[in-house]
């Protein structure tokens, strides 16, 4: 079939009253951004759902790209026509036509919307349904379990025609549901984590600690490039904070207790993102947390680390397995540039044993012990260098050309 039209059906915010029509609009905004080289695609509102009329752009590369819009839950190629019995049946038989593949069974589904059509859904099924049959010999109707469900709306506007159901994101439309913090290590989880709070209506901006010069330049390049890679789904740049956490991390390693190490890093690390969320108008810490998976992301270590801040941690992969998060890295490209193998600041001063079942009186008293920690605090937040980043962002190494790998 060729079709003249898609039509997307929004996610489960079309139930939200008041927010509705700003996550529309939204939505709206977000299906015209991933359209832009479709100039003469048109997109028309239409009772609470999304159409693009085609005017002759190439259906299967429109919908590459819509698969990846926030807030769109399926979509459908489609015909229209007018409410037309001849003129439905007419393109009940272009769609069964158009199949990849002939089934051998199929229904109609007709839903009429539109009660000033004369023939309800019920008479409509059998309408179009014989006639198909009458046209498609060898073809049977088979209501259960059929091959193909062609499915028939009346909308008040015109009638649409059509089989195929693509999936799509699903979840709210880009920055939606308010703004957080998303600490972004190199890692495979934080992208991932990062891409899931940004598919539920979250506006991110990102936090990476190095240790430069212990950590090496690429392992802020590969930062960036994972930004570079989530900022594909938002249509706006994604604001990338450096922090340097040399300082910190070597009064910590210094401080003489091993087992608490990274505790008292991930600790410091809140702290800062918390004191970088302020005036920034975000209300929440994305990490890429997974219960269980290393010690620091025991409950016990959870709970001690998360009281360093009073913000609201987000673990988007905290009931998830290791391979489910593998699954979506690879989904959303980030898991080939996750694996480069260089260091992150936490790998680098990895005690032998760290701590499982931290205790928070302890590790308050570890803290007061570390000269000026506030004070290096402030200064790592004092030195942030901001990038702000987008699909065709490269830094100053990466335009140079210094390694392909990204
Ligand atoms: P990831 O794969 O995201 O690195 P992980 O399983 O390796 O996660 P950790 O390295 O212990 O776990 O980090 C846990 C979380 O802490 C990360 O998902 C991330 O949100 C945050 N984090 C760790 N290191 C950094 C860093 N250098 N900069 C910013 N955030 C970090
Ligand atoms: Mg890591």
């Amino acid at each position: 079939m060729n079709p003249d039209m898609i039509l997307l059906r929004f996610g489960e915010f079309t139930v939200k009253g008041r927010n509705r029509d700003r996550f529309e609009k939204r939505v709206w905004e977000q299906v015209r951004r991933a359209l832009a080289d479709f100039p003469r695609a048109g997109i028309q509102k239409a009772f609470g759902r999304l159409y693009v009329a085609l005017n002759g752009e190439p259906y299967e590369e429109m919908a590459v790209r819509l698969r990846d819009v926030f807030g769109i839950v399926s979509f459908s190629p489609v015909r229209k026509t007018p409410n037309d019995l001849e003129a439905i049946r007419s393109a009940a038989i272009d769609v069964m036509r158009g199949l990849p593949r002939q089934p051998e069974t199929f229904k109609v589904s007709v839903r009429r919307v539109d009660k000033s059509f004369p023939h309800d859904s019920q008479e409509m099924n059998h309408l179009v349904g014989g006639h198909v049959l009458r046209e498609l010999p060898g073809l049977k109707v088979n209501v259960r379990e059929p091959e193909v469900e062609l499915k028939v709306e009346i909308q008040p506007e015109g009638t649409y025609v059509f089989s195929r159901v693509e999936q799509a994101a699903g979840g709210f439309p880009y920055g939606t549901n308010g703004k957080a913090l998303l600490l972004l290590s190199g890692g495979i989880d934080s992208p991932v984590a990062g891409y899931l709070a940004m598919r539920q209506g979250l506006e991110l901006e990102a936090v990476h600690f190095h240790s430069y010069p212990y950590t090496s330049e690429q392992a802020t390049e590969k930062v960036i490039s994972l930004v570079r890679k989530l900022s594909h789904y938002t249509g706006a740049p994604i604001k990338l904070h450096l922090v340097s956490f040399t300082d910190i991390q070597t009064a910590i390693a210094q401080g003489g207790h091993d087992s608490l190490i990274i505790t008292l890093m991930r600790r410091a690390m809140l702290r800062i993102a918390d004191r970088l969320a302020e005036g920034r108008e975000a209300l929440g810490v994305v990490t890429g947390d997974s219960l269980g998976q290393v010690a620091s992301q025991t409950l016990s270590s959870m709970n001690v680390i998360g009281r360093a801040t009073e913000l609201p941690l987000l673990r988007p992969l905290v009931t998830m397995d290791k391979n489910e998060i593998i699954r979506i890295a690879r989904n959303i490209d980030t898991y080939d540039t996750s694996i480069l193998p260089y260091e992150d600041c936490c790998t680098l001063f990895v005690p032998k044993n760290p701590s499982t079942n931290p205790n928070l009186g302890v590790v308050e008293k570890a803290e007061a012990g570390l000269a000026d920690l506030d004070g290096l605090i402030g200064r790592a937040v004092a030195s942030v260098e901001t990038l702000s980043i987008t699909p065709e962002f490269r830094s100053a190494a990466q335009s140079a050309g210094v390694d392909d790998w990204f």
